[in-house]
């Protein structure tokens, strides 16, 4: 590891598991102090609490807070426990959900449900974490999207319009926020390997697992440390000139 995170704060919503969890883990060993905000300190299929793992892993200062990132006071509290590490530098607004449906189906309590975890929290995330960044030196913010916020699914229509929904707000927030040395991107992870794609949409292990890795090059999923890989990036001075912008790590699925 290289530091290139050192004396970054950064908060990451849905760290305790999946992509949240590597993410949290890799920018602690690049040398930033790390709030986990997530409804559970834990991964969602059990083990270690992710502060507790990146306490033994590394120097940094790490803490674990319940925020339910549909709640704009939850969200409010995860940011502001960053402050007694120094302030928000770095905010990830990884937390999600994702399940099929029948479009025809689809009942008000689900779709409401997903609009506010997968668009309403980044949204107050986001805002909550600019308004310190804007008092500050600036910052970067790392919105989660997909795959699915760049094309269309029959299956999966309040999926797709939750992340295509955080695709336009990361560009009209890094409008908002350039002047103020804000930078503000989004990540669109294709097929990564965590909970989400073995158990809530089950892909990952399924009879239709070979369909699906037909229409990747790389003819395999992805795994959480990928994404990280990516989010370091976006989080540190290397990415300094790169803001309102998608970065796709999808083992080539969508432009193929
Ligand atoms: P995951 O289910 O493994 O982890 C999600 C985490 O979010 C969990 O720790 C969970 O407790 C937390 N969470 C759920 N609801 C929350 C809430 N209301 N408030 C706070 N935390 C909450 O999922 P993942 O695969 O790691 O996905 C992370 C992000 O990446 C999501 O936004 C997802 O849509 C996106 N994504 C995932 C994939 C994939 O293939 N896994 C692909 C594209 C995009």
């Amino acid at each position: 590891m290289t530091n290139v995170l050192e004396n970054e704060v950064a908060v990451v919503t849905g760290g305790a598991s999946g992509i949240g969890r590597s993410i949290a883990r890799r920018f602690a060993a690049e040398g930033a102090d790390i709030v986990i905000a997530d409804i559970q300190d834990a991964p969602r299929e059990g083990g270690e609490p992710t502060h507790e793992l990146i306490d033994e892993e590394t120097d940094a200062e790490t803490a674990y807070v319940e925020c339910d990132v549909s709640s704009v006071d939850n969200l409010e509290s995860g940011v502001a426990a960053a402050d007694e590490f120094g302030g928000v530098t770095v905010m990830v607004n990884n937390a999600g959900i994702f399940h099929g449906e029948e479009f025809l189906e689809t009942e008000e309590e689900a779709f409401d449900r997903m609009m506010n975890i997968n668009v309403k929290g980044v949204y107050f995330g986001a805002q909550a974490a600019a308004r310190r960044m804007v008092e500050a030196d600036g910052g970067s913010i790392i919105n989660l999207s997909s795959v699915a916020g760049l094309e269309g699914a029959g299956e999966f229509v309040t999926y797709c319009g939750t992340k295509g929904a955080v695709r336009l707000l990361t560009y009209s927030m890094a409008a908002v926020l350039g002047s103020e040395d804000v930078r503000v991107n989004a990540i669109h992870p294709g097929l990564i390997e965590t909970t989400m794609t073995t158990d809530d949409v089950s892909i990952i292990g399924s009879d239709d697992e070979d369909a699906f890795l037909e229409a990747i090059p790389s003819r395999r999923a992805g795994q959480p440390d990928e994404i990280a890989d990516a989010a370091v990036y976006l989080a540190s001075e290397q990415s300094s000139y790169v803001t309102g912008e998608s970065l796709v790590v999808d083992g080539g699925m969508t432009n193929t």
